[in-house]
This record gives structure tokens, C-alpha cells and sequence, in this order.
């Protein structure tokens, strides 16, 4: 494999006017450790930033504190305008963003230009109607009655992983400020461009300073916004290991979290499935974005009658992949994001093989560079098997085998992990009952990893707590207040006499 250095040009490619965005504008604090962000494709350093210093975190923290409590007074109308126009800025500079996104991820322009910005703008579309439907309930007690108010929490931390950057921006971003909290966001230190620009166009859009902050750094910065004082709530999208030590330490404090974190998800393929219409979910769901996908469904099922024209018409789509340039339209896999990154995919590839499991993809010619790692199937995978257990988060997929439908409910879901799973059949009757029985945040049913804006996402077991996108986010960027409106001094239980507020036994009532 050839080999490269980082490159670093005179002027990097996509360099930000600054590191940091807080308090409306761009920010620079040259004292912060430097992060430097790299295309995969050629290891070009397209920007040099700095992570944030105490001082810088402070900063963002304050301005965040000021703007959130005016923010929280505007209409809930007003706050799901400024998302909606900022929705329409994204998707008029769309090219650009996907651009800036294939430069510091490496995936596919014909990816970016369909999934990132353009999920993003979806979704600040989508919580920007809904902020006008906010809204608590009444409950009647007789003469007495209870309303309920969904407030805000406050400011809400925002962290992020680096395969979706400006997505897991949006999908943070909106229904937090649609309910009226402020947000700071830390992207991945591998990633840390696109989140200025939502922070730039949420700006233009009419969002007040301060209401989206975005600060630069590694995990360090991001523990300690995690469990800083002025922090509300956490939400962050990463691996297992990462949201365990988060949530614990957000816990800490008592700050509500929403974990977005790894899965091991399984697609089972039935007899009677449309071949094509599986083969195109599994490549979907194991080769977008070479695999950097935290839902795909990397345990692909078979069922023994399906088995041979599945893999037939799946090992000639996926020769058929193209690989290289990512800025080229035709082009199906990119590189990994990373060479560290894509050296702990080969590693898995290795395990594998030593492990027994069959390589049923061909050697492939990759492009030069340290980052680029080949579309691979194994075939003949046991349940046991490390590749079969573990998140790879790379283009690798596993085909098991099985007969029966019992068997392959519990072994798809004899795993730590939670978050998706998909079916192929054509028998609906049998679909919704796996899709009862699946333990798993999403099913899908004859298709895989679409994500729509109004459908509820996230994990369960260990691949996370909470959901992102519909109705569902509400709950997690609001809390509920019961106000108990008395409309007569008091009457006690049994109705009879007035007696005074203060009597003893009102308390014994609540309880
Ligand atoms: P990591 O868990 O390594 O990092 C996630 C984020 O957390 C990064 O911004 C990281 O900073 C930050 N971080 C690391 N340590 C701490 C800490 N102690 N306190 C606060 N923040 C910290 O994940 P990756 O970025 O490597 O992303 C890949 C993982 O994300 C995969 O497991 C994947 O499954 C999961 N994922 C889940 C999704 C979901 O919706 N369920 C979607 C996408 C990805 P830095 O990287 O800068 O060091």
C-alpha cells in the first residue's frame, strides 16, 4: 500500500475564519491545543484550528446563559421561523456544504449532496413547524384543575461524532432550540468544520448570538462542557465507550442525556424476498459512507433458499462499486476517514479471516493513501465469531445463515446492542411480527436505513437512551410543569369544610 504524510498547502483548502463560533460571531484563542483537519482522499490539511481553552469554554457558556432566557421568551412561532429560514439557506448553499463534507469526511459528493446538509435542513424544517404546536395539557379535578407547561431545559450540550457531522449538528441543533434552550455544540476534533457553517447560516437565518454555540476540541473540552454547572442537558452521538463515560458523568450532576451510540444491527433476508430490493438494502446499509454508519445492518441474515441468488447478485453489485475520487458523481466508496481509523477496520478484516469466517469479495485496486481500506463480504460467519459482535464501523459486512424464523429472532437479538434492525419479505404478516419482536430502536421493512426528519431515532440496551427527530425529541429538550390551580381555599378530601392552607394534612393528600 502506498503511503503519504499529512500535506499541509500555503493556504489549507477550507480554513474557517476562526476555531470557535460563540456569541454570533467567529472566535480565535491561538492557546488551544491545534487540531488539524484533514482530508482523507490525499492527507491534504484542509484547516488548522485550536480546541478550546477553559477560558474560551467559559465564554460560550455565558453568552449561551444570556441568549437562552430572551430566546425562551419568543413566541415558539418565531423560534420555528428562524429554523425554517435557516432550513432554506442550507439547502440553496447545499453544494457547498456537501463539498466542505466530502473534503473533511471523505465520503462521496453523491452522498453528501443527498444525506448530510440536506437531512440537516430536514430536520430544522421539521421541528421549525412543530414549535408552534408546543403545548401542555389540562386536567380536570372537579372544581380544581391542573395545566402542564413544556419549558425549556436550559443550555443543552451538543456533542458530536465525525461520520455525520453537519446531520448530528441539525438533528441536535433544531428541536433544542425549537423548545427554547440554547446549544453548545462540540464537534469531533476529526470533523470540526461543517458545524460553523450551521452556526453561521442559523445566524443569518435571524437566530439571536448566543442561542447556537459552537466550540472546538477533543474529548477533554467535551467533558468538561459535559459536566460543567451551567449545562442542562447532554446529548451525544458516539461509540459505547464514550456515551457510558458521558452519561455517567452528566448523571453525575442529574442532567438528562440522550445517547445516540454504536450498534450491531441485523438485516435478515427471508425466501420469498425480492432479491434485488434486499441486496440494494444490504449494500445500503453496509457500504454508505464505506460503512460509517452507526444503524447498518452488519449482520446480514439469510435464509438458506435465498442464499446463493442473493449472494451472487450482491458480490457483482458490490465489484461493481466504484471506487476513488469522492468529488466524482460516479464514485461509491470513498476512504475511510482516517488512517488510524481505517487500520482498526483492517484489523476486524484480519480477526475475521484468522477466525474462519470465508473473504467472498476479490482483492481490490485502492487508490494511494493510508485511508482507504476495500468493500469486503464474509460469508460462512458464526454468531460467535468477533466480527459478528462487534461495531466495525467500516465497509464490511457478515452473512450468516439460518432455517428458521425462531432462531433468527433470538439470534439477532443475542447482542449489547440496540439500535436498528431490517427485514426483507414479502410476507407482511411475518414482517410485523419480527417487527414486534426485534429488540431494536427502528425496524425497517423492506428497506433499510431511511431516517425521515418526522421518524423517531435511537437505540435501546446499550446503543443508547432517547431518541432524536419526530415528536419523540420534544420530550427530551423540554421538562414538564404540573401547576395545581386551586379555585376555592381548600377542600379536603371527603368535601366537606373549607379548611386553611396550611393544614398538615394536604400533605398527607399528595402523597
Ligand atoms: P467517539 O465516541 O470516539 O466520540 C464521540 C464524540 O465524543 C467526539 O466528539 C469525541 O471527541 C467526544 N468525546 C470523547 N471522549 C469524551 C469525553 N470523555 N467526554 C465528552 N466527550 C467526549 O465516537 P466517534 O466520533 O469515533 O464516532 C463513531 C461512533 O459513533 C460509532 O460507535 C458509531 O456507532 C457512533 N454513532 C452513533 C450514531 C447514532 O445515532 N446512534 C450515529 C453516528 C455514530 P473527539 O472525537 O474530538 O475526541
Amino acid at each position: 500500500m502506498q503511503s503519504y504524510q499529512t500535506r499541509e498547502m500555503a493556504t489549507p483548502l477550507c480554513q474557517p475564519a476562526a476555531s470557535h463560533f460563540i456569541d454570533g460571531t467567529f472566535m480565535e484563542d491561538n492557546t488551544g491545543p491545534e487540531i488539524l483537519s484533514v482530508n482523507p482522499v490525499n492527507g491534504e490539511i484542509i484547516a488548522k484550528l485550536h480546541g478550546a481553552t477553559s477560558a474560551m469554554i467559559e465564554k460560550a457558556i455565558g453568552s449561551a446563559n444570556r441568549a437562552q432566557k430572551e430566546w425562551a421568551r419568543k413566541e415558539p412561532a418565531e423560534r420555528g421561523r428562524v429554523l425554517r429560514r435557516a432550513a432554506e439557506i442550507m439547502r440553496a448553499r447545499n453544494r457547498e456544504l456537501s463539498v466542505l463534507e466530502t473534503h473533511d469526511t471523505g465520503k462521496p459528493i453523491s452522498e453528501t449532496l443527498v444525506a448530510d446538509a440536506a437531512s440537516g435542513a430536514d430536520c430544522l424544517e421539521y421541528f421549525g413547524a412543530i414549535a408552534a404546536t408546543l403545548a401542555g395539557h389540562s386536567i380536570d379535578f372537579g372544581e380544581d384543575w391542573v395545566y402542564t407547561r413544556r419549558e425549556p431545559l436550559g443550555v443543552c450540550l451538543g456533542i458530536g461524532a465525525w461520520n455525520y457531522p453537519i446531520q448530528i449538528a441539525a438533528w441536535k441543533a433544531a428541536p433544542a432550540l425549537a423548545c427554547g434552550n440554547a446549544m453548545i455544540f462540540k464537534p469531533s476534533e476529526v470533523t470540526p468544520l461543517s458545524a460553523l457553517k450551521l452556526a453561521e447560516i442559523l445566524t443569518e437565518a435571524g437566530l439571536p448570538p448566543g442561542v447556537f454555540n459552537v466550540v472546538q476540541g477533543a474529548g477533554d473540552v467535551g467533558a468538561e462542557l459535559a459536566t460543567h454547572p451551567a449545562i442542562a442537558k447532554v446529548s451525544l452521538t458516539g461509540s459505547v465507550k464514550t456515551g457510558a463515560t458521558v452519561a455517567s458523568a452528566a448523571m453525575a450532576g442529574i442532567r438528562p442525556v440522550t445517547m445516540e451510540l454504536g450498534g450491531k444491527s441485523a438485516l435478515i433476508v427471508f425466501d420469498d424476498a425480492d432479491v434485488e430490493a434486499a441486496v440494494s438494502g444490504a449494500i445500503l446499509g453496509n457500504f454508505y459512507s464505506a460503512g460509517q454508519i452507526c444503524s447498518n445492518g452488519t449482520r446480514v441474515f439469510l435464509q438458506r433458499g435465498i442464499r446463493e441468488a442473493f449472494l451472487a447478485r450482491l458480490l457483482e453489485r458490490v465489484e461493481a462499486l466504484k471506487i476513488g475520487d469522492p468529488m466524482d458523481e460516479e464514485t461509491g466508496l470513498g476512504p475511510l476517514v482516517s488512517a488510524a481509523h481505517r487500520n482498526r477496520v483492517a484489523a476486524y478484516v484480519a480477526r475475521a479471516e484468522v477466525e474462519g469466517a470465508y473473504k467472498a469479495t476479490p482483492r481490490r485496486k485502492l487508490p494511494p493513501g493510508d485511508a482507504w481500506h476495500e468493500p469486503v463480504v464474509f460469508t460462512n460467519v458464526a454468531d460467535w465469531m468477533t466480527l459478528a459482535q462487534e461495531e466495525v464501523f467500516g465497509p464490511v459486512m457478515a452473512v450468516l445463515d439460518f432455517d428458521d424464523e425462531k432462531d433468527v429472532v433470538s439470534r439477532a437479538n443475542a447482542t449489547e446492542f440496540g439500535l436498528a434492525a431490517g427485514i426483507f419479505t414479502r410476507d407482511l404478516v411475518r414482517a410485523h411480527r419480527l417487527a414486534a419482536e426485534l429488540e431494536a430502536g427502528t425496524v425497517w421493512i423492506n428497506a433499510y436505513n431511511l431516517t425521515p426528519a418526522g421518524m423517531a431515532f435511537g437505540g435501546i440496551k446499550r446503543s443508547g437512551i432517547g431518541r432524536e427527530n419526530g415528536r419523540a425529541a420534544i420530550d427530551h429538550y423540554t421538562q414538564l410543569k404540573s401547576v395545581f390551580v386551586s379555585m376555592q381555599t381548600y377542600h379536603g378530601k371527603d368535601g366537606r369544610s373549607s379548611k386553611p392552607q396550611t393544614d398538615p394534612t394536604i400533605f398527607h393528600e399528595c402523597v
